[in-house]
């Protein structure tokens, strides 16, 4: 009987590429152990931890400028993130902008968003650009690579069994839930991940009417960045992001099916 459900589970969870009519093409196949709730369960509590540090530090929505301008961009973004991944209806969105040099900004599972306002000043980013990094990051959280990685954390380092995770759930304390949770938000995605990320964002920024060219733009500031800031400090996004040219290239080569997007809106 338990053999049957983990097979039916490991079917379940290899769900077809998510068909859309007009846009980009990306794909959600991977080994999804945890529930879906538990991870975004598990990240709210971690975001929340982190936004009250930065709030002790005097270091949380300090400029409100920068952050009504966050607001609007996640306002026009989120009501498209559905067409990848139906529930993110359900998601209590947050955005929040951090005070710090750090040229970093994330989207954890569950739609809560983080900005350091290292990243906003040191690329002087436009509207445009600020659309598709968020749109990239929401990308990751709507195509859950970030429980798919906490799944394969707890499977590898904590050497849980599959079917312990998945018949049981209740054996996995909250600690070790945390620990895979740390180690999803501060490992790099792969590349194929970080690929459809990128797409997800270009799509997002175009229907929401920011010009998706700007991707092109936010990857050569970055790299042209990662060049001046110096060996010291390599700045925390591109350890995770590498704005290379394939990176590029790809996004270049996906342009045509995201322009017709923007070019409608008003
Ligand atoms: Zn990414």
């Amino acid at each position: 009987m338990k053999s049957f459900l983990l097979l039916l589970f490991l079917v379940a969870s290899h769900v077809a590429a998510e068909t859309n009519p007009e846009g980009v093409e990306v794909k959600k196949s991977r080994l999804l152990l945890l529930p879906a709730s538990t991870v975004e369960n598990s990240a709210a509590q971690q975001y929340g931890q982190l936004m009250r540090a930065a709030q002790q530090k005097n270091a949380l929505n300090q400029d409100p400028k920068q952050l009504d301008r966050l607001h609007r961009i996640a306002r026009q973004l989120v009501p498209h993130a559905t067409r990848f991944n139906k529930q993110a209806q359900k998601w209590t969105w947050e955005v929040n902008l951090i005070s710090s040099k750090s040229v970093n900004a994330f989207c954890m599972p569950g739609g809560k968003i983080a900005f350091f306002t290292g990243i906003l000043d040191s690329l002087q980013l436009t509207d445009d650009e600020v659309a598709t990094i968020m749109g990239h990051e929401i990308g990751h959280a709507l195509l859950e690579h970030g429980r798919a990685r906490m799944s394969e954390q707890l499977l590898k380092n904590i050497g849980i069994s599959a079917a312990a995770i998945m018949l049981n759930l209740g054996q996995v304390s909250a600690e070790l839930l945390a620990q895979a949770a740390n180690l999803a938000v501060s490992l790099p995605y792969a590349r194929r991940q970080e690929a459809d990320a990128d797409l997800v964002g270009l799509e997002l920024a175009a229907r929401a009417g920011y010009d998706p060219r700007a991707a092109v733009v936010v990857w050569q500031k970055m790299s042209k960045y990662a060049q001046t800031a110096g060996r010291g400090q390599p700045p925390q996004f591109l350890s995770t992001h590498p704005a290379n040219e394939t990176r590029i290239k790809q996004i270049e080569a996906n342009l045509p099916k995201v322009m017709p997007l923007y070019k409608k809106t008003p």
